[in-house]
């Protein structure tokens, strides 16, 4: 048998925390029960940050069970560090660990599929959505789309998957393995390599609260992901670059004729729509480049991508079963 973690981030969670917790609990108990997984295997919640009291309702779920672990962040560093700090903790106890949502929206019915998948020998089980009915129009259409682009500027990712995904302590020592401050754990994953399938599940709509990724979080959070995965946005520069070099010179000898022609006409127009695409391409292309600069600087850093106050943890049993 073998000890499984759930991994939760949670971040303002205090209104879905205490029943997710309850919830996943009869969960976990049952799969005890039947002797699916071991005895010591927990409920990790990773305390981001929260600015509520989301920590107070960890610690006394700890209190009251041993089976609940309590991660606390020293400060809020995003869903995607938090998701990392309970990893890298949850491979220190456990044979694999599963990280969902603290907010009910990934279907928590299909976790025993995942370890059922894990059983069998793959490292990695990716939770791919079944449909995207719950979502509203906008939201569905920039998500595809997204998963659209990145696949054309050569990201390997799995369709729509997000972060509802189990890896055995193997792919987590290989996901430490990545050092990078950028963290984009969807297109990370698939570069862990091993044994990997697929569990299909619906999402639901948030169970309570409002949603934590505004859409300016995850407009910087797709473009995080296009810069730290694919170089293609520089290439399309160079070739852009190209094509204005060749257009300019047939733009050159075309003058050229005219003059010798004798027909030479003062340009003002052209002149100015020149002037200003040429510097709008170029102020393009800066910000492009800039932003890889950008991330050469912060990656060069090596500043830690979390700092963790303090751990719940206690080596019981669950013995009330
Ligand atoms: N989250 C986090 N830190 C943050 C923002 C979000 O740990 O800075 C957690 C949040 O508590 C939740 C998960 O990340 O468990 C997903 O966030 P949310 O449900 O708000 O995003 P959505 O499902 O709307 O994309
Ligand atoms: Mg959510």
């Amino acid at each position: 048998m073998k000890t499984i973690w759930l991994v939760l981030p949670c971040y303002n969670e205090e209104q879905v925390l205490p029943e997710t917790a309850r919830q996943l609990r009869e969960i976990m108990i049952d799969l005890m029960q039947r002797e699916k997984i071991a005895k010591d295997s927990k409920i990790a919640m990773v305390n981001d940050g929260s600015k509520d009291h989301t920590w107070e309702i960890i610690q006394k779920l700890h209190e009251q069970d041993g089976i609940y672990t309590g991660i606390n962040l020293s400060r809020n560093r995003g869903h995607q560090n938090a998701l990392l700090a309970g990893l890298m903790t949850a491979k220190k106890y456990a044979d694999a660990a599963i990280s969902l949502d603290a907010d009910l929206q990934d279907d928590v019915g299909v976790i025993e599929k995942f370890i059922d998948e894990f059983e069998k020998g793959n490292d990695i089980v990716y939770g791919v959505r079944s449909s995207r009915k719950t979502d509203t129009f906008f939201k569905r259409f920039t998500a595809e789309g997204f998963y659209h682009v990145m696949k054309t500027l050569g990201v390997d990712l799995v369709f729509n998957h997000a972060d509802y995904r189990l890896m055995s302590k193997r792919a987590m020592d290989g996901l430490e393995e990545f050092e990078e401050v950028n963290l984009f754990l969807r297109g990370i994953v698939p570069q862990i390599g091993y044994h990997t399938a697929i569990v299909e599940y619906e999402r639901h709509e948030r169970f309570a609260g409002e949603s934590k990724y505004p859409l300016k979080k995850m407009l910087s959070f797709a473009f995080d992901g296009i810069s730290s995965f694919s170089v293609k946005p520089m290439r399309m520069i160079i070739h852009a670059g190209a094509l204005m070099f060749l257009i300019s010179m047939a733009m050159l000898i075309y003058s050229l004729v005219r003059k010798f022609m004798g027909e030479t006409i003062v340009g003002w127009t052209s002149l100015m729509v020149s002037i200003w695409m040429v510097g709008g391409i170029q102020l393009l292309c800066l910000g492009i480049i800039g932003e890889y600069i950008g991330k050469i600087y912060s990656e060069t850093k090596k500043r830690p991508r979390y700092i963790i106050e303090s751990i719940l943890y206690e080596e019981t049993e669950q013995n009330e079963i």
